[in-house]
């Protein structure tokens, strides 16, 4: 598709990269054009302007948003982000990228996103939580457990969700822990939710690693980005004997060639908020850590931080693309090429949608279960999902990134078709 016929309000390097994702994937498996068409752009976004009173007095207005993608597969499903790159057609790719996402993993659910346009870091807790009540107040016309379900993403956790939950509640007067996943366990929230994402990462590294003939307790690992994703991502690689030779956070990156020891890290990070203040490492620049020498690479921050010019420098074998859309398309073509094999986003981070989904079957059911079985399951739904994807790759002589794209999008298809288009 040419970013022309794209509507301005869409525009933007990440939503057309996306489009031409879609495009390619779509013409190469022959996908029905009538389909394709439609799986472009969102099926309803809406903007709405955030006024949030301040520790100061003074009043702010943010631009919020909550685009759904799709509602083809189930209840539209997907996170809310604070940060200030956040803007519609951002959020509008992330949306899309969901969709297929659930439709991989085999989730009864369709796609959505959502995001404030402001650093959460410059919040306090008081002006956060005024911000996430309004914004919910705002966009609760078209929310709802059975018609989009929010989740944590960037910039929001779990207490994020209990106020986004208590605020919804409110305004029906009754509790309805349904509308959110990724909630505090006291209301209503899954074991193993908070680390998911990260330990869905290190289950498709499990695999990975077969194609290297390599085991966990022998694998060097960088990490970039030590949110929650990255931090839980180093945290379970470890536990399982590998090494974590660097990390990163916003101030930079830190190299320790004996291994970081991350639980510990983890502990100190929560004070001093600065890796290369925490004392586990030399410092390193980002660019650098991209071009370590390890088998594995984890981005786990934000997208495009692979790119054209850096591509090159990659020397890991492996890359589990733990944000969304790390690596641009180009560099992508580059590091195929060189035999770099990248788990992409909607395989590798799917473990936490994969666990709000148990989130949300526990809460209709009333009946919790215990983390074990959280992980024996999410291991079961991912290695599943990736197997599919490894089997499909090889059979068509695609990339994990295409086949991963052709078995979704396939799937979404098959049921447009079967729905049919209303009105005919
Ligand atoms: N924000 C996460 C994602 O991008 C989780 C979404 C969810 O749990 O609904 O997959």
């Amino acid at each position: 598709m040419q970013p022309t016929e794209i509507p301005e309000i869409y525009r933007g390097e990440f939503f057309e990269h996306t489009i031409d994702y879609l495009d390619d994937v779509g013409n190469k498996i022959g996908l029905d054009p009538n389909i394709l068409n439609r799986l472009y752009f969102p099926k309803r976004a809406v903007v709405v302007s955030v006024p949030c009173r301040m520790d100061d007095r003074t009043v702010k207005v943010f631009q919020g948003y909550r685009v759904q993608h799709s509602q083809t597969l189930g209840p539209c499903k997907g996170g809310i982000r604070y940060h200030e790159s956040v803007n519609l057609s951002e959020v509008a790719a992330l949306a899309c990228l969901m969709t297929f996402k659930n439709s991989l993993l085999g989730l009864p659910l369709g796609g959505a996103k959502g995001g404030i346009c402001v650093d959460p870091n410059l919040l306090s807790r008081t002006e956060k939580q005024n911000l996430t009540r309004r914004y919910t107040t705002e966009i609760s016309n078209f929310i709802g457990p059975a018609t989009d379900i929010p989740a944590p993403d960037v910039g929001t956790d779990a207490q994020t969700m209990a106020w986004l939950m208590d605020t919804y509640s409110q305004g029906l007067g009754n509790a309805v822990p349904g509308i959110v996943t990724g909630k505090p366990i006291e209301i209503g929230g899954s074991l193993g939710r908070t680390g998911a994402t990260g330990l869905g990462t290190i289950f498709c590294l499990e695999e990975a690693l077969k194609s290297i003939d390599k085991h966990m307790s022998e694998t060097s690992i960088a990490v970039q980005g030590f949110g929650n994703v990255g931090s839980h991502a180093a945290l379970y690689a470890h536990q399982r004997g590998a090494k974590i030779l660097a990390v990163s956070d916003v101030h930079g990156a830190i190299f320790n060639a004996d291994g970081i020891d991350i639980p510990k890290l983890i502990l100190d990070y929560q004070q001093c908020h600065n890796l290369q203040k925490c004392g586990y490492g030399e410092s390193i620049s980002n660019e650098e850590l991209v071009a370590l020498d390890v088998d594995a690479f984890i981005p786990a921050a934000l997208d495009g931080v692979i790119h054209e010019k850096n591509a090159k420098t990659v020397r890991a074998k492996i890359i589990i693309e733990g944000a969304n859309g790390p690596v641009t398309p180009r560099a992508a073509e580059i590091l195929n090429k060189s035999n770099v094999l990248i788990v992409p986003d909607i395989l590798a981070n799917g473990g936490g949608v994969i666990v709000s989904y148990f989130e949300w079957v526990q809460g209709i059911a009333s009946f919790f279960w215990e983390e074990e079985e959280v992980h024996r399951r999410l291991k079961y739904v991912i290695t599943r999902a990736f197997n599919n994807v490894m089997e499909m790759a090889k059979k068509e002589n695609y990339d994990m990134r295409t086949a991963a794209m052709a078995i979704a999008m396939k799937r979404v298809e098959q049921a447009m078709l079967l729905r049919g288009l209303y009105p005919r």
